[in-house]
């Protein structure tokens, strides 16, 4: 249903309690009307009986009730087991298109959220780049996108959840560092849908220093992942060029120190490797030297291959030889599995079904 109403589910808790005092309503009724919409998933004014009929009435008056709405959802068939990878497309409340992934492993049921329409950062090797930045996601988009795609895992098995969430999708979370806290704090409410745990939550960056410094700083309990892609800054600029002219590998190296000596938390560096790009020993020496200066851990990653992209995978070969050199230089590494690849989930692909216009210009 269509409505010019404004969207309450767009409100900040501190906005939610700035309406709720210029409607002559005590404070705690913000948390209430919070937990109603956010935990129990009220899809109604009506449904929230802890609250009395007149300001039942006057909420409906001014506000509406909007989530994302998915419209598509394509399972992965290149896993076997239980639960493929999932890829949802959704709709949100101005036309605006978005995917999230849902990636499945042993222990854990992983939720890849997006956190920006587009992203303003065209890295070279990405889907979502090429789109541009249409607009942040606010707060309650972003906790819809999980309550989304947990809706897919408790319609096959009820009673199992989403267990961790990563910033990952489309866009550069801490471009939208204030909607990516407040739904994190959201989504991590003790007694609320999911009461996650911040330490179940990651936050993956290119590297935007201030907001690195200022999540280091919040006392937050969430994890850190920075794409680096490249120890070589010529080399990170031509793959990352806003990233990597933005925030030089120096000022970056200086600020995952600070981060990790203050949280005392690894941060994970994460390294696609590209075939014939950074995948020489001599780009391993370079990350080696790069990483050893804070507490980290480094993800090799794979390419998944875009159409009208001429980037190449690099071998197992050559996978475990990079590695090699890194574990020998005393380094922690591990090597994520490449998930949702025939569904277009896999890293640096998303967008490129939600916007099929695009793809000429790749
Ligand atoms: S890799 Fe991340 S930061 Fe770079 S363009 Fe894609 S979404 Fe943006």
């Amino acid at each position: 249903m269509t409505t010019s109403l404004p969207n309450i589910m767009d409100l900040s808790l501190k906005e939610l309690q700035q309406t709720m005092i210029s409607k002559g309503e005590p404070g705690f009724r913000a948390s209430q009307i919070h937990q109603w919409l956010f935990s129990h998933h009220a899809q109604s004014f009506e449904n929230m009986t802890i609250l009395s009929l007149g300001l039942r009435q006057k909420l409906a008056e001014t506000f509406a009730i909007t989530r994302p709405e998915m419209i598509e959802h394509h399972e992965s068939i290149d896993e076997a087991c239980d639960y493929p990878a999932k890829k949802i497309l959704l709709k949100l409340s101005d036309n605006s298109l978005i995917e999230s992934v849902l990636i499945p492993s042993t222990d854990r049921m992983t939720a890849c959220i997006s956190s920006q329409v587009g992203c303003p950062f065209q890295c070279s090797f990405c889907a979502t780049g090429k789109m541009g930045l249409r607009r942040n996601l606010s707060a309650g988009e972003i906790t819809g996108q999980v309550y989304a795609l947990n809706n897919l895992i408790t319609a096959k098995e009820p009673g199992h959840t989403l267990t961790n969430l990563v910033f990952m999708g489309m866009g550069e979370p801490l471009l939208n560092t204030d909607n990516i806290i407040e739904a994190i704090e959201t989504l991590c409410t003790r007694n609320y849908r999911f009461s996650l745990s911040q330490k179940r939550v990651t936050i993956s960056t290119v590297g935007v220093i201030p907001e690195i410094q200022r999540i280091g700083k919040s006392g937050m309990k969430t994890k850190l992942a920075v794409s680096l892609h490249s120890a070589d800054q010529q080399k990170r600029e031509s793959l990352m060029p806003v990233a990597a002219r933005q925030y030089p590998l120096k000022e970056l190296a200086k600020t995952l120190a600070e981060y990790s000596a203050i949280t005392g938390v690894p941060v994970t560096i994460v390294y696609m490797l590209l075939k014939g790009i950074n995948d020489s020993l001599e780009d391993a020496k370079l990350l080696a030297r790069f990483s050893r200066s804070f507490l980290c851990k480094i993800n090799l990653i794979d390419y998944n291959s875009i159409i009208n992209m001429s980037f190449r995978p690099v071998s197992n070969a050559a996978r475990d030889l990079f590695r090699e050199y890194l574990v020998d230089a005393g380094l922690h590494v591990t090597i994520r599995k490449s998930y949702g690849t025939t569904i277009n989930a896999a890293c640096g692909q998303l967008a490129t079904t939600v916007m099929p216009l695009n793809r000429n210009n790749l």
